[in-house]
């Protein structure tokens, strides 16, 4: 397991081992009642995986290193 700087928003999950770039993206994959929580497929939900090997939201993360920065003018 890797250290995390503290205050990173990114989370592990404790159950399937795979890392999220924020608390959102890691509460999709997790479904089912709360004592008998299950791990979904992230791809399945439509999450994508950046260059760090984080489940993120389309759009949210950077799946290649961009040489500009996007959406600023
Ligand atoms: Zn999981």
């Amino acid at each position: 397991m890797q250290n995390l700087p503290v205050g990173s928003k990114v989370c592990q999950c404790s159950a399937c081992g795979e890392y999220f770039t924020a608390v959102t993206a890691f509460d999709l994959h997790r479904s089912g009642p709360w004592e008998a929580r299950i791990c979904l497929d992230p791809a399945s939900l439509g999450l994508v995986k950046n260059a760090r090997g984080r489940w993120g939201k389309p759009g949210t993360v950077r799946t290649w290193p961009s040489p500009k920065a996007q959406g600023e003018a």
